[in-house]
């Protein structure tokens, strides 16, 4: 099962990136190349017939199966960067965050209002990176879609917290 080989990969890091926090480093995924194409294909799998016009992916690691899976739907990716990184006309939206405040931006032309989004990054916790993805695409007109994570923290219960968004929730391995 695609969850077993997920979890049997990616490993624990303690105290980082501050103490008390265990990190989950998806990195060693993308060392074996059948495992990425397994995940990708759990993805389409799972998404069934919810029609998807645009994939999001939130930097940085929603990157590395955001792109692949938007070209396996032959679909346009769009990048959902931290402030300052995209060179063309943007649209931002801060949110808050444990201690202080950070932003994510996407080009002003990044898609069209009406097009079906769906959201997606490397790991699900609070839910809050892509609550505040949501929200700026929603203010442009986007439509989501669902929602796609390779991991989810379920103990942060950030599946209760976009559940309002889109119930189209699919995270592989939790
Ligand atoms: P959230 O906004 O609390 O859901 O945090 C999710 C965001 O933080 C995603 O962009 C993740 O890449 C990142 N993140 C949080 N915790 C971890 C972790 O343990 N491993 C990898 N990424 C994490």
């Amino acid at each position: 099962m695609i969850d077993q080989q997920i979890k049997a990969v990616i490993r624990d890091i303690r105290d980082f990136p501050k103490p008390g926090i265990i990190f989950k480093d998806i990195t060693p995924i993308l060392k074996e190349p059948p495992l990425c194409n397994d995940i990708v294909d759990a993805f389409i799998e799972q998404l069934g017939d919810t029609r998807v016009d645009v994939v999001a992916g939130v930097e940085s690691r929603g990157f590395l199966f955001g792109l692949t899976l938007a070209n396996k739907l032959s679909v346009p990716f769009v990048p959902v960067r931290k402030a300052g990184k995209l060179p063309y006309t943007i649209k931002q939206k801060v949110y808050e965050l444990e201690y202080g405040t950070a932003t994510i931006e996407v080009h002003t032309d990044a898609f069209e209002p009406g097009q079906r989004i769906l959201i997606h990054d490397d790991l699900l916790a609070t839910g809050g990176t892509v609550c505040a993805a949501s929200d700026l695409i929603q203010e442009m007109g986007g439509i989501i879609a669902g929602f796609s994570f390779v991991v989810g923290l379920n103990f942060l219960n950030g599946k209760e917290r976009i559940t309002p968004i889109s119930d189209n929730i699919i995270v592989l391995a939790e």
